[in-house]
């Protein structure tokens, strides 16, 4: 399963620059992951200051 951004995310921008695949986006009040793209690598997650992203 692809990484998904919580509410908690706080619109950093530090997930995009780190993602891989370039998987991540800014979308409406936080950040999204495309579920097609993510090759759930992790790095999202270690670089989030508020562990918005997750494993579902
Ligand atoms: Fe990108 Fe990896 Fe996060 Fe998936 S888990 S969105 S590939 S940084
Ligand atoms: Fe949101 Fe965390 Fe990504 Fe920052 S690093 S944009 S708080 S998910």
């Amino acid at each position: 399963m692809a990484y998904v951004i919580s509410d908690e995310c706080v619109s950093c921008g530090a997930c995009e620059a780190e993602c891989p695949v370039s998987a991540i986006s800014e979308g409406d009040g936080k950040y999204q992951i495309d579920a097609d793209a993510c090759v759930e690598c992790g790095a999202c997650a270690s670089v989030c200051p508020v562990g918005a992203p997750s494993a579902e």
